[in-house]
């Protein structure tokens, strides 16, 4: 875009509407030194050592996991033999003027920001090269002062360079450039390497640093190293900005373009960046704010999703469970109240009216027929010698009787007429509106009804005979209900004692 312009036209350009900031002194001693031809170790060592602030970062790096070496340094004398003259240059620069130009946030401009973004690219720089294999002494420091035209511009500019780049300012990139361009007619990329090329920092560093926004219009022999520095941008990006889906595509993109890496290898590097960045930014004495490796940050969201879809999972399982419980509850109380009703009315094993319900329906009837003026009759019957069924076919099979002499003679009697289990194998019949004479014949239906009832069990038919007892209450007796009730038991003892299967029917007194 722009290089076709020259340096010194640059220069011009950016000395007409900027003041640039002198080099931190201990940074001028520095470069003059490895500026001369036949400097040695020992030079370097003076100046560093001489900073005990900047020794102490010095060790600390070129001991940290960064550098990963196999014996510890002690000094600095040790770092300069392990590591080389232009590492220890580099990493000296980077601690020099990112300490030196570093202020208080203010409204238009968030150092901390900036040098959290700073360090991270400058990580980021260096494990791209390293997976690139490319032995680039001066990728770190590169990257860590590439943006160091747009904190100048912040300085000078304020709030015009501030109000210029509202919309393209928080990730940098190509619309950044360009709306430099319109405001200022030059950019952040010349800018810095206006400032370093007068710094006095070698071409190495600055031509890169020109161009880390637009790799392709870079020199050709500068296009890798400008390519790294681009993937640094977004790398670090993804860790401050707000579009992390946006920049993560674009650093997919992009490193795959040039460098054609996959998604696993960007990741895997993404995640790196935050790993080494925690150690290099605290070294730098920058806060690293909640960095944390890019992975972490989509496991976590996972994790919250996961939480969320959990919950919702959770609240229909229990609604679901609550109303199949209510339905179970309904259904049970439902169950329950039937089986008490039968309980409180009716005989388990029959089906038919308990002890309890002929006593009280006895009581209604005999009210009842005395109301009405009329008359009711009352049968009892048992099942002759039931104990020998008992012992010849077993007691389920005496049941099966049971419930079988039940159900038929149920089936005998009226509508109106009501039979209950008295007790053990004995039954009572309550017969409203009855006249003698029908109750006799009636009292034989019910023994003939027993006596051609045949029962098959497991065990064999079974054929019994019952013995009946009956009397009649007319509406002038004035007899109670247990008299009434010992005089048909009475009668069918009568019948027990002529020889059984019969019917005796006995006038109440
Ligand atoms: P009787 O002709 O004098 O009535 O002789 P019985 O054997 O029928 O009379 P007993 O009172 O000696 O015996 C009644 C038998 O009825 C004894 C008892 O085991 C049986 N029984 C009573 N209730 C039930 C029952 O619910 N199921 C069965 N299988 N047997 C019952
Ligand atoms: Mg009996
Ligand atoms: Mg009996």
């Amino acid at each position: 875009m722009v290089n076709d312009i020259s340096s010194s036209e640059i220069k011009q350009l950016v000395e007409d509407q900027v003041n640039l900031p002198s080099p931190p002194a201990i940074a001028v001693r520095i470069l003059s030194t490895v500026q001369q031809q036949d400097y040695s170790l020992n030079d370097l060592e003076k100046i560093i050592s001489a900073d005990a602030a900047l020794t102490g970062k010095m060790l600390r790096i070129a001991n940290s996991a960064f550098y990963s070496l196999p014996t510890k340094i002690s000094n600095v004398s040790r770092a300069l033999a392990v590591l080389g003259t232009n590492v220890i240059k580099n990493i000296a620069l980077s601690f020099v003027i990112a300490s030196d130009l570093k202020g208080e946030a203010n409204c238009y401009f968030n150092f901390d920001y900036f040098w959290r973004r700073s360090v991270t690219a400058a990580v980021a720089a260096e494990l791209v090269s390293a997976k690139l294999h490319l032995a680039n002494e001066d990728i770190f420091v590169t990257a860590l002062l590439q943006d160091i035209g747009v904190l100048v511009m912040y300085l000078n500019k304020g709030e015009e360079y501030n109000d210029a780049l509202k919309n393209c300012i928080i990730h940098g990139g190509t619309g950044l450039i360009q709306s430099e361009h319109e405001k200022f007619q030059f950019d952040h990329q010349q800018l810095g390497y206006v400032l370093l090329k007068d710094w006095g920092l070698p071409e190495s560093i600055t031509l890169p640093l020109r161009f880390h926004h637009e790799p392709e219009s870079a020199p050709e022999d500068v296009q890798k190293i400008a390519s790294i520095l681009d993937v640094a941008n977004f790398l670090s990006a993804i860790y401050s900005g707000t579009e992390t889906l946006a920049n993560f595509k674009k650093l997919e993109e992009k490193m795959e373009g040039y460098f054609s890496f996959n998604s696993d290898e960007t990741r895997e590097i993404l995640d790196q960046v935050a790993l080494q960045s925690l150690a290099i930014l605290d070294i730098f004495e920058v806060d690293s704010g909640d960095l944390k490796p890019y992975s972490q940050i989509l496991q976590e969201a996972n994790d919250e999703l996961g939480k969320l879809n959990l919950s919702y999972e959770q609240l229909v399982l229990e609604l679901k469970e609550s109303k199949e419980k209510s339905e179970r509850f309904a259904r049970e109380l439902q169950e329950a109240n039937a089986k008490l009703e039968q309980l409180a009315f009716k005989d388990g094993l029959t089906g038919i009216y308990n002890h309890r319900y002929f006593q009280e329906i006895l009581d209604k009837e005999m009210a009842r027929a005395k109301r009405y003026g009329h008359h009711l009759g009352l049968l009892m019957f048992d099942i002759d010698y039931f104990k020998k069924v008992n012992d010849s076919y077993g007691h389920p099979a005496g049941d099966k009787v049971l419930i079988n002499l039940a159900k038929h003679i149920s089936d005998t009697i009226r509508p109106s007429d009501i039979i209950a289990r008295y007790g053990g194998e004995e039954f009572a019949v309550i017969l409203p509106e009855t006249k003698g004479s029908v109750l006799k014949v009636f009292a034989e239906r019910l023994r003939r009804c027993a006596a051609n009832l045949t029962t098959s069990t497991e065990n064999g038919p079974i054929q019994v005979t019952i013995s009946c007892g009956g009397a009649l209450l007319s509406p002038t007796d004035s007899i109670n209900k247990q008299n009434f009730i010992d005089i048909v038991d009475r009668a069918l003892y009568q019948s027990k004692d002529k020889g059984r299967n019969r019917v005796t029917v006995l006038q109440l007194p």
